[in-house]
């Protein structure tokens, strides 16, 4: 898994604001290596006001810890931070194998382990995690507080977890308003051995743009690669280089580009 950096774009779905850290996209320690649980924290601040006095630390570390220590934070008016799409130091070491830093994404909320939380800043917080959850096609069950998988920790003080996870389970059920590309893909046709339209181009397009045309395949054709781009037809050999991409994909290799396969090759 590379930089995340769709970070941003999943926070602005929660209809909360979204400030993007500046350098976030390639901070990091490392790229994060994969996403199978989401961490909740509270920052223990300082006490007084201000929406998020902790960034400073949170992007930058503290004495004893680099870094970023966590990709997100959370001001207390549910104003979201972007700061890091690489690996934080937000949970070490982890009592589950789902919510160690290389497995899992870290919130630093702003409070300060003895303030109430405000409604709004805990709304967002609950939005935020249902997201990631969509995101990272993950159940609600793994988002989790900092205190149930790591026995040293206390935090987020005062958040009963099974009533967030609930509020998240339900946000994540109620699903949101499909995207526009989303629209856009379900309006595409199917498109299998022997049609011959202009959609089969655009197939070709994606296949070669994705590095999925390997030379041999147009090597025989008339004009070579650009004769290959340009046919409307769908032909056995291009059932080939789609059940080769379908395999890659992880999809079930019928060589028919569908539902399933349109959205691997337009990367939505
Ligand atoms: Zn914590």
């Amino acid at each position: 898994m590379p930089y995340l950096t769709q970070l941003a774009d999943v926070a602005r779905r929660t209809g909360h604001p979204v400030t993007e850290v500046a350098g976030w996209q390639s901070r990091g320690h490392g790229p994060q290596p994969e996403v199978k649980g989401i961490v909740c924290h509270h920052t223990a601040g300082p006490p007084g006001g201000g929406d998020y006095p902790s960034l400073a630390v949170v992007r930058d570390g503290r004495p004893g810890l680099d870094g970023p220590l966590s990709q997100f934070g959370l001001g207390r008016s549910g104003h979201i931070y972007v700061i890091a799409a690489g690996r934080c130091w937000h949970n070490a070491p982890s009592t589950s194998a789902a919510h160690a830093n290389s497995s899992s994404l870290g919130i630093e909320a702003e409070n300060d382990g003895t303030q109430p939380w405000p409604e709004v800043q805990k709304e967002a917080y609950v939005r935020l995690c249902a997201e990631l959850c969509r995101e990272f096609r993950l159940p609600a069950s793994r988002v989790k507080a900092h205190r149930e998988v790591n026995t040293a920790k206390p935090d987020p003080h005062a958040i009963d977890m099974n009533e967030f996870r609930a509020a998240v389970a339900a946000l994540i059920e109620g699903g949101p308003a499909p995207s526009w590309t989303e629209e856009i893909v379900k309006a595409l046709p199917m498109i299998r051995l022997g049609d011959d339209n202009y959609d089969v181009k655009t197939v070709r397009g994606c296949l070669f743009a994705r590095g999925h045309v390997p030379p041999a395949v147009y090597e025989a054709v008339e004009d070579g690669l650009e004769g290959w781009l340009k046919s409307t037809r769908c032909d056995d050999g291009l059932v080939d280089v789609v059940r080769l991409f379908q395999r890659d994909e992880g999809i079930s290799d019928d060589g028919i580009i569908g539902p399933k396969t349109w959205p691997s090759l337009l990367r939505v």
